[in-house]
């Protein structure tokens, strides 16, 4: 497995590929590695002759306030992660070679993200598409892999793909998580051992949606508030939204019709965390 640092590496290395016939598979990720890329990386292996793994934190896509400088990095035990899980290479850049200084173009997106995290994470979205419109032109890959886990970004990426005729497969990948239900997240290492007990709320709100609606239940008014209620006996979580919107233009339903999506973000202290199901 090899290691780039520069853009230019990357694009030699795909283009070699590439000239002997091979499809390349992309995961983007911000590192701190845990059995939810692990998931991703192997799916690419399996899907691709060869796979690129980009790790990078992308100060573009936090917010004044949010995570940047706390963020979990540990770039040896991520590189053994991808080593072990079949990569060929990783793209691990430094901001300023991802943002060189008098940089000025950006990917932007409306609707899709006026809601869920994009309305409490202003210019978040903006961020994202940037940097992976980016790394897509630089990787060129055939296919790329993101979590189900993110769902808002799955499907902004998607949309980004069509509406600017990228030419690549958009793959999804399910959420992997913890024997308690907890999604498996790189910010699951701030959670304090209390937080980290309460934190599966979020998976047992929506356990609860599902089997409502598996009941027969689609309004989104009563499911909702069963699920504010079950969180709210967690003292220390405090709801930042639950929603439900359509499936497909994440604009919110008042009953749950197929499909749709129910997605939440839950802080446990300066922890934020987030989960969603799908109906269909
Ligand atoms: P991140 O490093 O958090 O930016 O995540 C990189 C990619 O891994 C994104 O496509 C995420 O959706 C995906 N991912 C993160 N956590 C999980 C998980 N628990 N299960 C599946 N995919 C995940």
């Amino acid at each position: 497995m090899n290691i780039a640092e520069t853009i230019n590496q990357v694009r030699q290395t795909v283009k070699l590929w590439k000239g002997q016939g091979l499809t390349v598979g992309l995961v983007p990720t911000m590192g701190f590695l845990h059995e939810g890329h692990e998931s991703l990386i192997r799916q690419s292996v399996k899907d691709n002759d060869r796979t690129v793994v980009s790790i990078f934190v992308n100060p573009m896509q936090f917010g004044k306030n949010e995570d940047l400088e706390t963020y979990p990095r540990d770039f040896q035990r991520d590189s053994r992660i991808c080593q072990e899980a079949g990569a060929d290479l990783i793209f691990h850049p430094a901001p300023e070679e991802m943002y060189p200084p008098q940089f000025f173009t950006y990917t932007d997106m409306d609707t899709l993200t006026d809601g869920l995290c994009g309305s409490g994470r202003p210019g978040h979205f903006r961020g994202v598409c940037t940097v992976v419109g980016k790394l897509f032109h630089i990787a060129a890959p055939d296919r790329a892999y993101f979590g189900q886990k993110d769902a808002q970004q799955l499907a902004v990426i998607k949309k980004m793909v069509r509406d600017l005729n990228f030419d690549l497969e958009v793959v999804g990948c399910p959420t992997v998580r913890e024997a308690d239900g907890l999604a498996k997240s790189s910010r699951n290492s701030y959670l304090s051992e209390e937080e980290r007990k309460q934190a599966p709320v979020l998976r047992q709100a929506l356990s609860y949606a599902e089997a409502a609606v598996r009941a027969g239940e689609t309004d989104v008014k009563t499911i909702r508030d069963e699920m504010i209620r079950m969180i709210e006996t967690k003292p220390l979580a405090r709801i930042e939204y639950i929603e439900f919107v359509d499936g497909e233009t994440l604009q919110p339903v008042s009953r749950v019709e197929k499909p749709a999506l129910a997605a939440l973000a839950v802080r446990f202290g300066k922890t934020r965390l987030i989960d969603n199901c799908f109906f269909q």
